[in-house]
């Protein structure tokens, strides 16, 4: 029988499957669409935090084969925040589609035994004490918990009764898949100038990406594009229009920047541009999504095996203050980025770039936008080092951390006794002073860090659900 309903399969909902699979939960995604992965998705900016993620499944490799490593991040002007101090395994952003994103992920989640159901709309939901029941297009389903990944219009969101208080940023930008004559100089060209913004990167398939804004010419979204109006606009941001010809795609789209109240309404749950909707400033949208989904999934599979409810509540805790710093970061780049005046604009210049040449505020900016920088907050009482993000150690013994969490297990730095959760945990290293040991968390966050053994049981019931009983303990 189902345990866990995902519903979307975008990045969010695959990542998630995928988590839950691995960890042994039966997992069913229902999607909309049909079986085809669109050419026409978003996303272009794969950022540390993600790369780390993706490490912990083995998939960063083959992702970064797909794309074009950067070790910057070019907002307007000459403003650039550079990512090469980070103090990360991968001190970079990769630019690649976000349809190769989904094609892996989505392989994984069928590899790992998650089941995909196409052509499956969500059209009703109802809860109860012991589960929830969801009505499709074409059938009803059941399962213990259902997330809601199903984007920024979320039925799921809807069906809860949750608002998505918030309000259109930018309206009327123009999207335009076309083949260019000239290339530009670097991979991901963005500029503002006066009243135009554009963006453009190679697809890898023989089109590049065009974004482009024109504050003289705020249009609803359904007003017809000519690509002159593109190339116009992108002619004054980014002083060329690179030759750009045969477009497979125009439409005009706004961006709303919204957020729901609540991630979590009894056995519901919300991720992704379902919780949280802002500007493409940044390119945080997808690596924010795809950074709930790792923290809800193995959240999700140790209350199924009898953790206590309070984990599934510090989903909300943990993700709710992300969403709303990654919502203010991406706004306050889009709002410097289109300041009006011209004096303005020199000020913008000065500002940005002094700023950014205070080593401070440059490492907080790039952790900020990379989400390396994201720690959460541990609960009263625990350890300085609970809720930090655990940085990719080398393991005594050999491998390193982000090696031993694939497969979506804990990690238990040091050698303490792990009796019962032996499925579950990954005992790797030797004790720190004092016999001092630190459990990792499967999202590479610190969930437990100390001495005392009987701490560390409690923890682990806390986080990971009961021990094993004898009957399920291999040869007891
Ligand atoms: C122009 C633009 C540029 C962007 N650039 C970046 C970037 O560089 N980096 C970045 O990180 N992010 C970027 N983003 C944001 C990024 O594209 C989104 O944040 C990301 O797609 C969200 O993933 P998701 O899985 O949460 O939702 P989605 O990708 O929207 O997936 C939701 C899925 O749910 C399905 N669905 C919807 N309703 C139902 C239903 N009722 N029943 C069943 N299935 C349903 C949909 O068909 C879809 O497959 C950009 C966005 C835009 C608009």
């Amino acid at each position: 029988m189902t345990e866990v309903i995902v519903v979307g399969a975008g990045p969010t909902g695959l990542l998630l499957a995928g988590d839950l699979a691995e960890a042994g939960v039966a997992v069913t995604v229902l999607e909309r669409r049909d079986g085809e992965i669109s050419n026409l998705s978003r996303a272009f900016v794969v950022h540390a935090r993600t790369l780390e993620q993706l490490d912990a499944r083995g998939l960063a490799e083959a992702l970064t084969d797909t794309g074009t490593v950067l070790d910057g991040l070019r907002l307007f002007g000459r403003v650039r925040v550079d990512l090469s101090m980070l103090p990360s395994r991968f001190p970079h952003l990769v630019v690649t589609p976000q349809y190769n994103v989904e094609r892996l992920l989505l392989e994984r989640a069928l590899r790992a035994g998650a089941e995909v159901v196409h052509n499956a709309e969500v059209v009703g939901l109802s809860q109860d004490g012991a589960g929830v029941t969801v009505t499709t297009n074409g059938g009803t389903y059941r399962a213990a918990y259902v997330v809601g990944a199903d984007g920024m219009r979320s039925a799921v969101r809807h069906l809860v009764g949750l608002p998505f208080p918030g309000r259109s940023v930018l309206r009327s930008i123009m999207l335009a898949d076309v083949k260019v004559a000239r290339e530009p100089d670097q991979v991901l060209t963005a500029d503002a100038v006066g009243d135009a913004f554009a963006f453009i990167a190679p697809f890898g398939d023989g089109y590049h990406r065009v974004f482009a804004w024109d504050r003289r010419r705020i249009l609803p979204d359904d007003a017809p594009l000519a690509l002159d109006e593109v190339r116009e606009a992108t002619r004054r941001a980014l002083g060329d229009d690179f030759g750009m010809h045969d477009p497979r795609w125009l439409s005009r789209f706004h961006s709303d920047e919204r957020q729901a109240p609540r991630y979590r309404v009894g056995r519901v749950f919300l991720a992704g541009d379902a919780a949280h909707v802002h500007s493409p400033a940044g390119g945080m949208g997808m690596n924010t999504g795809l950074q709930d989904a790792a923290n809800l999934g193995w959240k999700l599979a140790a209350a199924l095996r009898g953790a206590p409810d309070a984990l599934l509540d510090s989903y909300q805790d943990e993700r709710h203050p992300v969403g709303r710093s990654v919502l203010h970061t991406s706004g306050a780049i889009v709002r410097v980025a289109l300041v009006r005046s011209s004096v303005g604009r020199v000020l913008r210049g000065l500002l940005g770039q002094g700023a950014l040449a205070v080593p401070a505020v440059r490492a907080r900016a790039a952790g900020r936008i990379s989400g390396v920088g994201f720690a959460y907050r541990a609960p009263a009482g625990a350890h300085r080092l609970v809720g930090t993000r655990a940085p990719d150690v080398r393991l005594a013994g050999g491998g390193r951390l982000y090696e031993a969490l694939r497969g979506g297990r804990f990690v238990l730095v040091g050698d303490a006794d792990v009796t019962g959760w032996e499925d579950r945990v990954r005992v790797a290293g030797h004790a720190g002073p004092g016999g001092s040991a630190v459990l990792v968390r499967p999202d590479g966050h610190v969930g437990w860090a100390g001495t005392d053994a009987a701490g560390l049981r409690r923890a682990l019931t806390a986080l990971a659900g009961a021990p094993m009983s004898r009957s399920e303990v291999p040869h007891a």
